[in-house]
C-alpha cells in the first residue's frame, strides 16, 4: 500500500477516492475517523493511499489529468529532490516522495 496524498479535508479525499474505484484501482483512507476532531495535525490528515502498489502510477496519473481538467488547478510542484512534476494538491513527491513545498503565489 502506497499513500497517494493527504489533504485536510476528507470530502476532497473522498473525492479522489471515488475518481480511482471507478477506475477500478482498489484504494484505502487512512485516518479517516480522525477527520472532524478538534486538533487535526497534518500527520493524522485524511490520507488516500493504493492498494496495490503497481497502480500507484496510473493513479498519479489519474489525479493528474483530472487536476488539470479543473481550473484554477493546473500548477504543479517541482520536487527539489529528483526534479519531477507534482500536481500542486500533492505534498509529497510522487517519484521519489520528498516533502514538496507549496508553490509561490
Ligand atoms: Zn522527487
Amino acid at each position: 500500500m502506497i499513500e497517494l496524498f493527504r489533504d485536510p479535508e476528507m470530502a476532497r479525499v473522498g473525492q479522489y477516492q471515488s475518481i480511482l474505484e471507478a477506475e477500478g484501482i482498489a484504494t484505502f483512507v487512512r485516518n479517516e475517523t480522525l477527520s472532524g476532531t478538534e486538533v487535526v495535525i497534518p500527520a493524522f490528515y485524511p490520507a488516500l493511499c493504493v492498494v496495490d502498489d503497481k497502480d500507484y502510477e496510473r493513479a498519479v496519473a489519474i489525479i493528474r489529468s483530472y487536476e488539470q481538467e479543473v481550473p484554477g488547478s493546473d500548477e504543479e510542484i517541482r520536487c527539489p529532490q529528483c526534479g519531477e512534476l507534482s500536481p500542486g494538491t500533492f505534498s509529497e513527491c510522487w517519484n521519489c516522495q520528498a516533502a514538496l513545498s507549496a508553490p509561490a503565489p
